[in-house]
């Protein structure tokens, strides 16, 4: 098989061309998707492909059609997906043709409340995503990360202020409302959160408006530039906190850190990893150092 990087994905030459997360469509290949994250839908979205079942139902209700399967067999591949950990839905793309190859696409390897981390499966080449798999990323447990979320919720709210945690209407959204339900409360989301949540049994309540009392929201980040004209309009004071691996105060990321990706590669227990998106030179080079051998991904790279 040949490899190529495609958009934030990874096209493969395998006499029929995978495309995988690409961001244009390619011309006679499949075009798959691992997740529902929007930067990894640009080729599904202009004529379809396919993803896994979950994703594919998370899919439709954002308005995108693409065909959703347990397996397939593309020419002489047989392709297989499985659990990511990265959001709810999330897939890793199994390639087998004489030489297996896992795709990881966007990966978690912790559990947290509605999604289990990352299934491991052995596999000749590890093709894997590295945004956050560099040594100076380590996350807290989620167990410390929830301690933490549960008390800026209890302080706050016991201080009359309504608590705006920012996430995107799929991912993050159905983790922090997985939680909030786990404490026994319901937050206010917009109805294409809500429309996710319901997906996956989440209790929440559609905001059709903001609240005159201290209430708990779950909102997309671009309301955070109105928080303080919130505060002004129901006379609440409005917080807000970003869930999310690029900020310090609650670094509760959907992607594996270092330590976590280390551990997941030794699991894996392949001949060759090939690093993948941000950081992907310097994670081979950190992961060469640590005896794997890896190459980051480049154009015809033949495994
Ligand atoms: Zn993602």
């Amino acid at each position: 098989m040949i490899l190529y990087p495609s958009g934030n994905g990874v096209m493969v030459d395998a006499g029929r061309k995978i495309v995988v997360d690409g961001a244009r469509r390619v011309k006679g290949a499949i075009h798959v998707v691992t997740h529902a994250h929007w930067d990894h839908l640009g080729a599904v979205r202009r004529g379809g492909g396919f993803s896994n079942i979950e994703t594919a139902e998370i899919l439709r209700k954002r308005g995108i059609e693409v065909e959703g399967v347990e397996g397939m067999e593309v020419g002489e591949v047989e392709v297989r997906f499985l659990n990511a950990g990265h959001i709810v839905g999330s897939s890793q793309v199994l390639l087998l043709n004489g030489k297996d190859v896992l795709i990881t696409g966007d990966f978690k390897v912790e559990d947290d409340v509605v999604v289990r981390g990352a299934d491991v499966e052995n596999v000749d080449v590890l093709v894997m995503d590295t945004t956050f798999s560099v040594p100076y990323f380590r996350f807290p447990s989620r167990r410390t990360l929830y301690r933490q979320l549960k008390s800026f919720l209890r302080e706050h709210l016991s201080q009359g202020r309504s608590v705006v945690l920012f996430g995107y209407a799929v991912g993050k959204a159905q983790e922090l409302t997985g939680f909030l339900n786990t404490l026994g409360m319901k937050p206010y989301v917009l109805p294409e959160t809500h429309a996710v949540n319901a997906l996956f049994g989440l209790e929440d309540r559609v905001a059709h408006s903001v609240r005159n009392e201290p209430a708990v929201y779950i909102l997309p980040p671009r309301f955070k530039k109105v928080l303080d004209a919130l505060s002004f309009q129901t006379g609440v004071p409005f917080v807000g906190l970003f869930a999310s691996g690029w900020n310090p105060e609650l670094p509760l990321s959907s992607h594996a850190d270092w330590y976590q990706t280390v551990k997941y590669v030794e699991s894996v227990s392949p001949e060759l990893v090939v690093t993948y998106g941000q950081h992907a030179e310097a994670s081979a080079k950190f992961l060469k150092a640590e005896g794997f051998d890896a190459v980051p991904l480049r154009n015809g790279l033949f495994v």
